[in-house]
């Protein structure tokens, strides 16, 4: 029982790290992005190298608009 808690419990971490941006996945090219300024992103062929993405609205309860879509994943390439 113990054991598979701590299973489903890493199975969470490791959902939670793809989606806010810890776990690269360099031969997925599912995710097109062309934000060479984020760390996650392969410039040269214009790919996101994360596993999956989360995006959101800018504003809550709004019907957005597609300038109003940001990606929660991006982090600074410095
Ligand atoms: S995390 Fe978001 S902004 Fe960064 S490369 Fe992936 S899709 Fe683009």
């Amino acid at each position: 029982m113990f054991f598979k808690t701590a299973l489903h419990m890493n199975n969470i971490f490791d959902n939670v790290n793809n989606i806010y941006g810890g776990n690269n996945m360099d031969n997925n090219k599912s995710i097109k992005c062309d934000v060479e300024s984020c760390k996650y992103n392969n410039a040269s062929d214009k790919y996101c190298t994360l596993n999956e993405i989360k995006v959101s609205a800018t504003c809550s309860g709004c019907n957005a608009k597609k300038k109003q879509t940001i990606c929660d994943s991006f982090k600074e390439n410095k």
